[in-house]
């Protein structure tokens, strides 16, 4: 079982800095305990399963999203060349 000291942390009960040791239990809880007065709390990790997504929109459209006016003007004037036309 690994411990390691928590640089600049703080213990809540007896306010004192670098007594905080991490570490995990057999059965893979972390905890923090206070070598100094025998504070001792079970970490509970923090939800991180919903990362955000961070929305960058590049001149693309999304997947169902209609495009711009002005992309289908450009695509009109690209495909259809007036002098080919009757
Ligand atoms: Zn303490």
């Amino acid at each position: 079982m690994k411990r390691r000291f928590i640089a600049g942390a703080i213990c809540p009960k007896c306010e004192k800095m670098d007594k905080i040791q991490m570490f995990d239990d057999e059965n893979h809880q972390r905890w923090r305990e206070c070598v100094s007065c025998g504070f001792k709390e079970l970490l509970v990790d923090q939800p991180n399963d919903t990362p955000q997504e961070v929305n960058t929109r590049v001149n693309q459209a999304m997947p169902g999203e209609k495009p711009l006016a002005h992309e289908d003007e450009v695509q009109v004037v690209n495909l259809i060349d007036p002098k080919k036309l009757h």
